[in-house]
């Protein structure tokens, strides 16, 4: 799935995707307008609509059983610690850290090519949820340890998809 920015509507978007498409897509001063990566299948009428849906307004949610009270990530149907199927979704505050995470070196898809070296981490969130995403904001991706503090941040790739990413916080007492 691709799509193009051209025309005078284009420079709205532009606008739009250079604010949360910053950093390594930018190659050479050239502006990468076509995202051609691989994207999640169509998610309208499912369980998981909700958490996209959130995910496009700037809002990571997932799911609390109100019967066990047990936080769930991925999105489902039915509580998988008691089997409930009354799920309330909350909102996570953004805050986490990373559980563990790998560097890429070697695109298996020339599409993230432009990307290397990227890392993709687990982050466990503050509400007891592990999640999936890629990690940003170092120079030095050799560096990151396992529970360093990382906070979400959203990266609208397309109209319909914006996905989780992790920054790695500053701290000054991280000895
Ligand atoms: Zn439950």
């Amino acid at each position: 799935m691709q799509f193009r920015l051209v025309g005078l509507s284009g420079i709205g978007r532009v606008f739009i995707f250079r604010q949360f498409y910053k950093g390594p897509k930018e190659k050479g001063g050239v502006f990468m307008s076509v995202y051609n990566k691989p994207l999640p299948a169509q998610v309208k009428g499912t369980v998981t609509k909700e958490y996209w849906e959130a995910l496009k307004e700037g809002k990571f949610k997932f799911q609390k059983c109100d019967n066990c009270n047990t936080s769930i990530f991925y999105p489902r149907v039915v509580c998988p610690s008691c089997m409930s199927e009354k799920l309330s979704w909350k909102e996570a505050s953004g805050k986490g850290e990373i559980y563990s995470y790998t560097v890429v070196y070697k695109a298996i898809n020339p599409a993230f090519k432009e990307d290397l070296p990227y890392t993709v981490g687990l982050i466990d969130l503050a509400e007891g949820i592990r999640v999936m995403g890629n990690i940003i904001g170092t120079d030095d991706p050799e560096s990151l340890k396992v529970g360093q503090a990382v906070k979400i941040e959203f990266s609208k790739v397309t109209d319909d998809f914006t996905f989780p990413v992790f920054r790695v916080v500053e701290e000054a007492n991280q000895s």
